[in-house]
């Protein structure tokens, strides 16, 4: 491993062991966008499939989620939009009480509506709550959550295949406990939901590194700072086709190391949308699996609270590989290249290797333009002072946070935590824990064939390039 990190350790940058803890819902993967879609939630059941197969699930605790409730959404999302989320389905789509929602919530070709949509949103929505629980109770350093990461969904509107954003519930979760909560958002696209719903605040400071210019969702611009308490708290990094390893880790690390030091988070939420990687269908980046990784590799090594979560990615067994190894650098192991026998090896050839090279597409970012991009975002953040101070008051519930937390807790259902162990690449256990665990399986079970096909494929994008 390599152990340079940014933070000033006593015991040495990475020499401390992390105790990780991991949501994944078994049935995540059997969700299904439709035809053709690029957002394909098998992904996470392939990068979780490799993990498994590396035995990097013995060195962290797993959680199947609970599924995050209507009134959990609604700590962010509108009454309205929560309601038609959780009652709408492609068969009564066509009723008039549904369609004509449809524009207003901006569901339709992007976000569709599929079976059991909700029941993803809760899931994924589940898993980063959880993680925020977690952290917050200091059961765990880091925890993780790569179903989650949707960064684009709004107050009371899908975006960009995103419908409920777990981020901004994780990040409400976070604030009951701390202070100041770092997001950093890595995914090809900007992130933001996320930057909006915290636009205002200096309670939490938003950095995004993202293509702009011509690209979905058109926002980001380097002059988005922020604005009221909040100005300068927001953060964005314009990028251009063909960013690489050094020039993505020339302003990642310098970036990031200020913001550490000036902001004094005591938490963080690192976004990995894997579509910022090589040869992803709908990004333009040309990161490595390990390019991507550093910025995970260099938050840790702060020894600050951390959740990671997923996002965009969109060759799927790129973004397999990535989160697949992004947890083994959580947990601090350095797995060997060549993967283990899995479920979905054959997606993985003709080199059936973890890491990928680059390609050979040319970095349309000058280092002048690097330069200028570090240098003005430097100085927005010596304009911020050193640990800014917060009224503790103005968190969203206060005083009984940690009792409210508690209660909704014992509302739900029993935790359910298995160590892996008899999940081991068993595919009976797959049916198994699809079998019993969700209303969404009896139909979403039998797209699972027509989902590998689709993932098999490397489609052109057929669809607005967006995630
Ligand atoms: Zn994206």
């Amino acid at each position: 491993m390599e152990s340079e990190g940014g933070a000033s350790l006593p015991s040495g940058p990475d020499a401390k062991k992390r105790r990780v803890t991991y949501f994944y819902e078994p049935t995540v993967g059997d969700y299904y966008y439709g035809q053709g879609h690029p957002m394909k939630p098998h992904r996470i059941r392939m990068a979780h499939n490799l993990i498994v197969h590396y035995g990097l699930h013995r060195r962290m605790e797993i959680n199947r989620p609970f599924p995050a409730g209507p009134n959990d959404i609604r700590r962010f999302h509108s009454d309205d939009y929560v309601d038609f989320l959780a009652s709408v389905s492609p068969e009564t789509l066509a009723e008039s009480s549904y369609s004509r929602h449809l524009k207003r919530f901006n569901v339709g070709e992007d976000c569709p509506v599929f079976d059991g949509l909700f029941g993803f949103c809760q899931a994924s929505a589940g898993g980063s709550i959880g993680a925020a629980v977690k952290l917050n109770r200091q059961d765990a350093d880091i925890a993780l959550n790569w179903a989650g990461g949707l960064h684009h969904a709004k107050k009371s509107e899908a975006s960009g295949f995103c419908y409920v954003n777990d981020i901004v519930l994780g990040i409400l979760e976070l604030l009951k406990v701390h202070k100041r909560v770092l997001y950093v958002d890595i995914d090809v696209h900007h992130g933001d939901g996320v930057e909006e719903a915290f636009y205002t605040t200096d309670r939490v400071m938003t950095v995004s590194f993202h293509k702009f210019g011509d690209f979905f969702p058109g926002t980001g611009h380097i002059k988005d700072v922020g604005a009221g308490t909040g100005k300068n708290y927001a953060l964005n990094v314009p990028l251009n086709d063909g960013m690489d390893d050094e020039s993505f880790r020339g302003l990642f690390r310098p970036i990031l190391q200020k913001v550490m030091e000036m902001y004094q988070p005591d938490a963080v939420v690192l976004q990995c949308g894997a579509d910022s990687l090589s040869g992803d269908r709908l990004g333009c980046f040309n990161l490595s699996v390990k390019g991507h990784a550093d910025c995970l590799r260099f938050l840790r090594s702060f020894n600050v609270p951390l959740m990671v979560l997923g996002g965009g990615g969109y060759t799927i067994r790129n973004v397999a590989r990535c989160w697949c190894y992004e947890t083994a650098v959580a947990v601090g192991v350095e797995p060997d290249n060549k993967l283990p026998y899995n479920e979905y090896y054959e997606y993985f050839g003709p080199d059936y290797t973890l890491h990928i090279p680059p390609s050979n597409m040319e970095n349309l970012n000058s280092p002048k333009e690097m330069e200028a991009i570090r240098n003005t975002l430097l100085d927005q953040l010596s304009r911020i002072p050193h640990t800014p101070s917060v009224p503790f008051q103005t968190t969203p519930p206060t005083t009984q946070v940690p009792e409210e937390a508690e209660e909704n807790m014992e509302e739900r259902p029993k935790p359910r935590i298995w160590d892996g162990a008899d999940y081991d690449s068993d595919p009976e256990e797959d049916k198994h824990w699809t079998k019993f665990s969700n209303p969404v399986s009896q139909h979403a079970v039998k797209t699972e064939m027509r989902d590998d096909a689709d993932g098999m494929e490397d489609e052109k994008p057929n669809h607005p390039p967006c995630c």
